[in-house]
């Protein structure tokens, strides 16, 4: 990813894609202490707009606020830094990495006197799971690993740390040939994906683990609220077995990047009938409406670049 054109936005200043690099002795490479974003621009027919541009970076400063970081930019400088950089790229969609780090004046675990730093990159970025994942739904298995407790890892950061756990539980879910892995709290309740949240959908009625399961205050999943409200459709924050996964009517997986996924099997048990469901549908439907600039009630939803 590395040897390509383009910029990268450092500490305040765009600097060319091979340029934007780190020393070794970076304080968050050695002990994964760091807070970051994921973010998508989509093509609207007003142009380029970021969604959700705002409440991304309200989160990013909230990830730092509970890892003790102090961001040196404000709210402002860093949604403005966002929209620069899809715009110095010259990108009609693509997905924005903002991630804050600590810096290498020292090491050892405390990170007190460090420089604190942040990036924002962009690139395009297609279907996480897959285009064939967004239409037929994915195949899922239970992780042997469990989600963090919310009192290990702080679980409402989207800390750098925080994806290891993702990472064991995904890469042991693919090497078993699924598409992705399903994570249960220590209590073993249904808490997330590797990087989505989760919802089931039973006799009509839509829900998500509450987010004492360890889950993300994920903000697809928020949009997926306003989503059921607009079609009528009832939606519960609930503790959620695994076997409720099982047979539940249809289940979906939610997320910036894997935006509204359908699951089609979880640990080879098929979900309803195997496929999208048809809730699933009318609000992945509708998310993509939102999204691409095509419901304007949702309008302050998107800055233009
Ligand atoms: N959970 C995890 C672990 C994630 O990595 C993500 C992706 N950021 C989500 C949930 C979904 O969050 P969002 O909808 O804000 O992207």
């Amino acid at each position: 990813m590395e040897d390509r054109d383009g910029k990268i936005w450092m500490d305040g200043e765009l600097v060319d894609w091979r340029d934007a690099k780190v020393h070794v002795l970076t304080h968050t490479l050695h002990y994964g202490c760091g807070a970051f974003e994921g973010v998508r621009a989509y093509k609207t027919a007003q142009g380029t707009a970021i969604f959700r541009l705002r409440e991304h970076t309200e989160r990013l400063f909230n990830s730092a606020k509970i890892l003790r970081m102090k961001i040196p930019f404000t709210l402002e400088q860093v949604m403005e830094a966002q929209k620069e950089v899809v715009r110095a790229n010259k990108l009609e969609s693509c997905y924005i990495r903002p991630l804050t780090w600590i810096g290498s004046e020292k090491l050892g675990v405390s990170p007190k006197g460090n420089k604190i730093h942040l990036m924002i990159a962009a690139w395009a970025w297609g279907a996480y799971l897959g285009e064939e994942g967004l239409k037929r739904g994915i195949r899922v298995k239970t992780s042997s690993y469990t989600r963090h407790h919310v009192n290990i890892t702080m679980t409402q950061a989207k800390t750098v740390s925080n994806y290891t756990n993702s990472i064991l539980a995904n890469m042991e879910a693919t090497d078993d040939g699924y598409d992705e892995a399903l994570l249960l709290d220590a209590s073993g309740f249904v808490s997330e994906g590797a990087g989505e949240n989760l919802f089931v959908v039973k006799n009509g009625v839509v829900y998500t683990p509450d987010l004492s399961a360890g889950a993300l205050n994920g903000i697809t999943r928020n949009t997926i609220f306003a989503i059921c409200q607009d079609l009528g459709l009832k939606i519960v924050e609930k503790r959620i077995t695994r076997d409720e996964v099982y047979i539940a009517d249809e289940a979906f997986f939610t997320g910036t990047a894997a935006e509204v996924t359908p699951i089609r099997e979880l640990d080879r048990i098929q979900i309803g009938a195997g496929s999208r469901g048809p809730i699933t549908e009318k609000i992945q439907s509708a998310f993509f409406d939102i999204v691409n600039g095509r419901n304007p009630k949702y309008a302050e939803w998107l800055s233009l670049v």
